[in-house]
Formats: C-alpha cells, sequence, structure tokens
C-alpha cells in the first residue's frame, strides 16, 4: 500500500489547492507558505526524491522545471524567484516525493546550515 502524502493528493484522497495539471504532472498550492507565491510541483509517478533520478527521467526533469518556469510567469515573478527540492533528512525533506518548490512574490532570505 502506498502510504505517500502526495500520492494521496495526486488520487484526490487528500484536498489540495491545483493550480496546473496534466498528464504527467500536479502543481498545487504549499498548505505552509514560505513566501507569498509558494507551489509544490510533483511528478504524477512516484519517485522518492532528487537523489533517485536517472537517465530514463531526463525529459521528465525537463517538463517539471518548465512547468515552474511557466507557474512564475503566471504569477507574474518577474523581479525573480527560487526552485528548490530537498533532499532526505539533511536537505530538510519532509514528504518523500519528489517536488520542486517554486518560491516568489519578494525578497528571499539566504539558506545554509541551521
Ligand atoms: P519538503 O519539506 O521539501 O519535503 O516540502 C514538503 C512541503 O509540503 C512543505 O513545504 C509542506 O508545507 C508541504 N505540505 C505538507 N502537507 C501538505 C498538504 N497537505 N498540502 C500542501 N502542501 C503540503
Ligand atoms: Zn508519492
Amino acid at each position: 500500500m502506498n502510504n505517500c502524502l502526495f500520492c494521496k493528493i495526486i488520487n484526490n484522497e487528500i484536498p489540495s489547492e491545483k493550480v496546473y495539471e496534466d498528464g504527467e504532472i500536479l502543481a498545487f498550492k504549499d498548505i505552509n507558505p514560505a513566501a507569498p507565491v509558494h507551489i509544490l510541483v510533483i511528478p504524477k509517478k512516484h519517485i522518492d526524491g532528487a537523489d533517485e533520478l536517472n537517465q530514463e527521467h531526463t525529459e521528465l526533469i525537463g517538463k517539471l522545471i518548465l512547468t515552474v518556469k511557466h507557474l512564475a510567469e503566471e504569477y507574474n515573478l518577474d523581479k525573480g524567484w527560487r526552485i528548490v527540492t530537498n533532499i532526505k533528512e539533511h536537505g530538510g525533506q519532509t514528504v518523500r516525493h519528489l517536488h520542486f518548490h517554486l518560491l516568489g512574490g519578494g525578497q528571499l532570505g539566504d539558506f545554509g546550515l541551521r
């Protein structure tokens, strides 16, 4: 049984505020936004994280990043924005389903060691 939170969002078992969807990709608003615009872009196929990517995912990665870019345009983030993907414990990954954070809408801070 798949107990993944984001797979449940994909399957509509948990509600989300969707902002983009196609056959391979879903984008929805982060429930605990760290910036005025904070959207999560995920593949519908479960992949644990960026550490599990391989050559087979080349096209999918391109589509995911272009989706982030298109959303940045849609949300008028012309002053700048950020893509983040956290990986495992030290990277701060709390949901083990690959996702790209789109952050923007204001001046973002630095990040590094806690
Ligand atoms: P990360 O910490 O990089 O794994 O990011 C996981 C993100 O998922 C966090 O920013 C959470 O706020 C967000 N999140 C957790 N549960 C939900 C949910 N039900 N709907 C939308 N975003 C969520
Ligand atoms: Zn999943």
